[in-house]
């Protein structure tokens, strides 16, 4: 494509216009959009709204596991099989103890997760004193994240001083019973639809790679846009054993549609195919439909998006520090020292420089290479 085609993709997006459909799915696939010059157009969108700013993100699952509802890319669902560990709600201590962890690490937002299809009136009014507590003890952003709700929940939680509600919408709503059967798109719809009407602000992504097509994840990004939300977590399925969604991937050997046969062949023990260049198409069209929105590379963002991640940070102005909800991430100081090499810089409360190692003047163990590698073919050693 010429450089006024990506020019025009950071104009309309500034404009505050939409793109088509049909530029969306070029985006997406067509070979002729390069990724250098598409990560650009979306970088001058992210720099307007972002600077070179990054916010992270630290979750804490409150509630781990045993969860009624079915949704197939989660292990903590009733019909995954693995071996994770389940417990009910932490006791505010330990909340409190993970949310000041969490603030001298640097993290701008403390995420609170809950598995379950959705919070009791008991448990409402359980996690709005959590939220109360914790908000009056540390300068961080609290972001719930507890399944369906309706308003006068929404209420309560807004009340209590919560910032934020997170609640996915995951993929289309065509999609939607493709990857679960327990409750609907429309549901989770009118979750949103509550957390507004309560005035919170709300966070709201998709799962990429879940059988899906291009068309469902351009839908998905301008119905977030549609909604408004404050925030968008765009993660990438991670293929965790027992996943029931893992499962019926091996035992289809079925390639989502959305995915390229090729790098099947370079991870042959991941049944989906997401490249990190396809990845990061997604992440600069969500960026371009989304100028406004904190777009986050969330799950998947280390093993999809591997040695290209830093380029991530070029759409995306959020992410996940310390892994994600059942999975373990980078370590935090590498994801830290990454920011920092490529020019980054983090929006947080706390001093995080002690956990980044510097090391460009410091002497640091480089392992030397032992006779054996120098010399493999030698015969006799002496
Ligand atoms: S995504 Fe939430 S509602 Fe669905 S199975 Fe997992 S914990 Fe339960």
């Amino acid at each position: 494509m010429k450089p006024v085609f990506y020019q025009k993709l950071t104009e309309t997006s500034l404009q505050g216009e939409l793109l088509s459909d049909a530029c969306c799915e070029e985006i997406l696939s067509s070979p002729a959009v390069e990724l250098l010059p598409l990560l650009d157009a979306a970088y001058q969108v992210r720099r307007e709204y972002f600077h070179n700013t990054v916010q992270l993100h630290i979750l804490n699952n409150a509630q781990n596991g045993n969860c009624p509802e079915d949704c197939q890319y989660c292990v903590q669902a009733k019909t995954a099989t693995t071996d994770i560990d389940t417990y009910s709600l932490k006791p505010m201590s330990e909340i409190l103890a993970e949310a000041e962890r969490a603030y001298q690490s640097g993290a701008y937002r403390y995420c609170i997760v809950m598995s379950g299809r959705g919070p009791s009136t008991k448990r409402v009014a359980q996690l709005a004193q959590v939220i109360q507590t914790v908000k009056s003890h540390f300068p961080i952003e609290v972001c719930l994240s507890v399944g369906l709700i309706d308003e006068p929940a929404a209420r309560t939680l807004k009340a209590a001083g919560l910032d934020r509600l997170n609640h996915n919408l995951n993929t289309s709503e065509s999609h939607y019973t493709n990857i679960c059967s327990t409750h609907t798109y429309r549901d989770r719809m009118d979750t949103l639809h509550a957390a507004q009407s309560a005035g919170l602000a709300c966070c709201s992504g998709v799962i990429v790679g879940m059988g899906e097509d291009n068309e469902d994840i351009i839908g998905v990004a301008k119905e977030l846009r549609r909604l408004e939300v404050a925030s968008i977590p765009v993660n990438f399925f991670l293929p965790i054993a027992g996943s029931q969604l893992l499962e019926s991937f091996t035992a289809q050997r079925s390639v989502p549609t959305t995915l390229t046969s090729e790098s099947f062949t370079a991870q042959p023990s991941v049944p989906t195919t997401l490249t990190p260049d396809y990845c990061l198409r997604v992440l600069c069209l969500y960026r371009l439909l989304n100028p406004e929105a904190e777009v986050r590379v969330a799950a998947g963002r280390e093993h999809h998006l591997r040695g290209m991640e830093v380029m991530s940070l070029y759409p995306a102005n959020s992410m996940f520090l310390d892994g994600y909800l059942n999975a373990t991430g980078k370590e935090a100081s590498r994801t830290l020292q990454m920011i920092e090499d490529a020019g980054f810089t983090v929006e947080t409360n706390g001093n995080i420089s002690e956990h980044i190692q510097h090391t460009q003047n410091n002497q640091v163990d480089v392992p030397l290479k032992d006779i054996e590698v120098l010399r493999p073919r030698i015969e006799e050693r002496t």
